[in-house]
């Protein structure tokens, strides 16, 4: 077994990795970039080494410095975790020329599953069931057309070195057949400098079930069940569960086998992942498999007791698998819920910003908490938004799904947007509770899953008018001359001749204004606040220590968190949170520059289109530009009334995360 290994990754794959070598009595090395310096993975390691800038392409997609930290440190050999070069045959090969062991699989296995359709290919040879559709060489767009006519519509157009939805497109009948052919090949043109296309039928309602697979060097290869990871929002998983549902013995037999068959036929060793396609007639179908450890492998380690991080190390250190297939058993049921710094409300849009707030529920034997943050740690524009993976375990799946609706509304996070009431509310309806899971449950179940915004703001809005009213007493409190206390000056109970006090505050919720009056009557602890919004007038009682608010609304006793950061207050209560700020008063000081956080990349990625030229007079709120990051687009939209002046980037440009896009100039008003 190794004695040090580097982990040529961050966050919390980085710090997941790093658990198990510790446990191992294995030494660790991190590497980071500028943006990292004072993360958690690199205060867990042993070492550390620096890397470089913050963007990835210049730390951690830099093979050649991880390959050197490597050195410097004396690693015997790297773990790639996910992302980044966990997939790149050209580091698995720079490690073997070096003498370190990369822990992945072969080189040939990584190649043979680079392309989609070379994939597909060895799969058909070695009777994996494919989608039915063409993979072939012939790419003239006629041949390509005649199979998406034999096959019927709807049909699905992937792109061959694609990854991450690009290039992907649904035609549903044969007259937009050639349109979307077109557009698919340019925007995988675009983004992986290939156009190669493959058809496919597309299933309207499949689950995603994959299988996970582990070979060893000396032959032997074992499946470790299936997780179902229907739940995605723009084709990528949030809620991931293991077993499957309606699973039956034979189907997960079936599928295990066809998963191994597809693992052997390109030699594999180590962890890797076969996704499947399973149709509502039961039926399944090949899509692609991951060369690599998977972001939701802790569910299946719950599910069968085992260290899937330990089997790699293993693995390659050439140790035979732990266990066989007869050892390998399923107990219970496991979910993994990821969550985001992203805002559900709009388009599931990244977000970033400092962890004001940081309150995690309790981990036990339960519930797993996979994070690389902590309190006070950035959300940065240059790294994935994931703020943690929450991962519990239950006899059943009724139990198991109990504790993840509690660890989710026990989750406290402050200072930025996060997906954590969407899970909370999508895993609570009932459609999900029955299992009844496609790809397509987010779209589907909308109306269920965000139901909750409007009811909620109007609930919310006179808790956050009372927090309001309490602190304001509060901080006049603390302001107070401590010498007198019978000084006037001490009241700060807005005492008025005519016997109610009122307080007007404004407050910005979701880019809203919102007006708010609070008459105050009362004193002491029966003071109470008679809160009008929007013509609705609500009463409450209230006290508040520290950052626990206790509200009593309508006899209706609750008790809030709640964090204020920089004038970004979040109020929790059970699984919502209402995320607001005061309106400050226009100081008139604000200028242009400030104007310039619209215009700037909100994550690394790719510049997909200028909407407009340069030059034009635009109103604030026309659409300048396309970037494509995090896997989604992102519509840049000019901030205020002004021109265009110059694109900083051309369409298919790499854009680094913060970058300004557009050189803006505001038209000033008269
Ligand atoms: P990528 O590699 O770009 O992420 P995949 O081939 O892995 O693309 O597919 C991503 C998701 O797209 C799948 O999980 C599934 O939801 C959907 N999908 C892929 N192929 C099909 C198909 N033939 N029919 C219906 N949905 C599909």
């Amino acid at each position: 077994m190794f004695t040090k290994i580097l982990i040529a990754n961050r966050g919390e794959i980085a710090c997941r990795v790093m658990r198990t070598a510790k446990k191992m009595g294995i030494r660790t090395v991190a590497v980071y970039s500028d943006a990292d310096r004072d993360s958690l993975h690199v205060a867990m390691a042993d070492e550390a080494v620096h890397i470089g800038a913050a963007p990835s392409r210049e730390s951690y997609l830099c093979g050649d410095k991880i390959l050197a930290a490597a050195k410097q440190t004396g690693a015997q050999a790297i773990h790639p975790g996910y992302g980044f070069l966990s997939e790149n045959a050209g580091f698995a090969r720079a490690c073997d020329e070096a003498g370190i062991v990369f822990i992945g699989p072969p080189i040939g296995a990584i190649e043979a599953m680079g392309s989609k359709s070379a994939a597909k290919t060895i799969m058909e040879k070695a009777g994996v069931p494919l989608v039915p559709g063409y993979h072939g060489d012939d790419q003239s767009p006629a041949i390509i057309k005649q199979h998406a006519d034999a096959m019927g519509y709807p049909v699905l157009l992937k792109a061959a070195a694609g990854g991450g939805g690009k290039g992907m497109r649904q035609v549903w009948s044969e007259k937009e057949f050639s349109a979307a052919l077109d557009a698919a090949k340019r925007e995988a043109m675009n983004a992986f400098g290939d156009d190669t296309m493959l058809v496919e039928k597309y299933l309207t309602q499949p689950r995603h079930v994959e299988i996970q697979v582990f070979c060893d060097n000396h032959e032997r290869g074992v499946y470790l069940f299936e997780r179902d990871c229907s739940v995605q929002r723009r084709h990528q998983k949030v809620v991931e569960e293991a077993p499957a549902p309606g699973m039956d013995p034979a189907l997960r037999a079936a599928m295990g086998e066809a998963a191994l068959k597809a693992a052997q036929a390109i030699n594999y060793a180590g962890a890797g992942t076969v996704e499947f396609l399973l149709d509502i007639d039961g039926s399944f179908y090949f899509m692609e498999m991951n060369t690599r450890l998977q972001v939701e492998h802790p569910v299946t380690e719950m599910i069968t007791h085992q260290d899937l991080v330990e089997w790699q190390l293993r693995v390659a250190a050439n140790e035979p698998l732990p266990l066989t297939q007869e050892q390998l058993q399923i107990d219970g049921h496991s979910f993994e819920a990821r969550i985001y710094a992203e805002d559900p409300d709009n388009d599931f849009l990244p977000v970033t910003g400092t962890l004001s707030y940081l309150d995690a529920p309790d981990e036990g034997d339960y519930v797993r908490v996979e994070t690389g943050v902590r309190q006070g740690d950035e959300v940065s524009v240059y790294y994935d938004p994931m703020i943690a993976k929450l991962v519990v375990w239950g006899r059943d799946r009724d139990s198991a799904l109990r504790r993840l609706q509690k660890a989710l509304s026990e989750y406290r996070i402050g200072g930025m947007t996060t997906n954590l009431g969407f899970l909370y509310n999508l895993v609570s309806t009932e459609p999900f509770r029955a299992a009844e899971l496609d790809t397509g449950f987010i779209e589907k179940h909308q109306s269920l899953i965000f139901q909750n915004s409007g009811d909620h703001l109007e609930r919310f809005i006179p808790l956050a008018a009372l927090y309001l009213a309490l602190k304001q007493a509060q901080d006049a409190q603390a302001l107070a001359p401590a010498t007198d206390q019978h000084s006037p000056w001490n009241v700060a109970d807005h005492w008025r001749t005519d016997g109610s006090r009122k307080h007007r505050f404004a407050i910005n919720v979701h880019g809203e204004a919102h007006a708010l009056l609070v008459e105050q009557t009362g004193s002491g602890a029966a003071t109470r606040y008679k809160v009008t919004h929007a013509g609705k007038t609500t009463t409450l009682q209230g006290s508040l220590c520290g950052n626990q608010m206790v509200a009593d609304m309508d006899g209706h006793r609750q008790k809030l968190q709640v964090n204020e950061d920089n004038n970004h207050i979040s109020l929790y209560c059970f699984n919502h949170v209402l995320d607001f700020s005061r309106t400050l008063p226009d100081t008139g000081e604000a200028d242009d520059q400030s104007l310039a956080g619209g215009l700037t990349a909100p994550m690394n990625g790719t510049l997909v289109a200028q909407l407009v030229s340069e030059g034009t007079e635009v109103e604030a709120g026309t659409p300048l530009l396309v970037m494509e990051a995090m896997k989604m687009e992102h519509t840049i939209k000019a901030p205020a009334k002004g021109t265009v002046k110059q694109f900083y980037f051309a369409d298919g440009e790499l854009v680094d995360g913060g970058a300004l896009l557009v050189d803006f100039e505001v038209a000033r008003a008269n």
